[in-house]
């Protein structure tokens, strides 16, 4: 792990934490900045935080964290390796009663917030691959919409030199109600994360990445 790179990610996230740059820190109890190691190969991206994750500051912490967690044990990715954040830092929501229902950030908060903090994140972390987890993630990468179904388990080569592996959200498991949809959705995301471990071991001239375990 390279000093100036945790300097620069401590300076961020400080940064990150009176951000007023958009109207989402009205609602959000705070900026939860993304977190992980500063030398990480893969940096995993997904939309916003969501209700847990806002209250405790850190991403993926909620029942989606809790999923993604299983699934890339299952795929054989160690996540203490992994860096993981989000394309928009606040909790974008609709009070519901007593419950905050989470509601798509629009295309100019997720430009406005992944150019402020997740480019600064990329520059920082330099990882050879990113994992966009969904639709929202895959848009702040690319600079514009990309269907998720007809791209997921591609790696999208971006003019700015960025590699994105294009995947589903964790939560878009979690709404999903038959039993048989859920194991069918779940072993496809663990066999688009497996893919992190083949391009990296392909790149690495078959050399097993650090960011790995092994799957036995
Ligand atoms: S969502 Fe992003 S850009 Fe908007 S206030 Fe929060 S940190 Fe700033």
């Amino acid at each position: 792990m390279t000093a100036a790179a945790t300097d620069s990610l401590e300076h961020l996230r400080r940064e990150a934490a009176s951000c007023r740059a958009c109207p989402l820190w009205k609602n959000g109890t705070q900026t939860v900045f993304g977190e992980g190691p500063s030398d990480a190969q893969i940096m995993l991206v997904g939309e916003q935080p969501g209700d847990r994750e806002d209250l405790a500051g850190r991403p993926f912490v909620g029942p989606a964290g809790l999923l993604l967690n299983r699934a890339l044990a299952d795929a054989g990715v160690n996540r203490a390796r992994v860096y993981v954040t989000n394309a928009v830092k606040h909790f974008k929501f609709e009070p519901r009663g007593k419950r905050r229902l989470h509601k798509r950030p629009n295309a100019g908060e997720i430009k406005v917030c992944s150019t402020r903090w997740l480019l600064g994140e990329i520059e920082a972390v330099a990882p050879q691959l990113i994992v966009a987890l969904g639709a929202t993630a895959a848009q702040s990468l690319a600079g514009r919409p990309v269907p998720v179904q007809s791209n997921r388990g591609e790696v999208l080569e971006l003019a700015s030199g960025l590699r994105v592996l294009i995947t589903v959200h964790p939560s878009a498991l979690l709404r999903l109600r038959d039993e048989k949809d859920k194991r069918e959705a779940y072993d496809a995301f663990v066999q688009d994360l497996r893919s992190i471990a083949q391009i990296l071991a392909r790149e690495a001239g078959l050399a097993r990445p650090s960011g790995m375990v092994s799957t036995g």
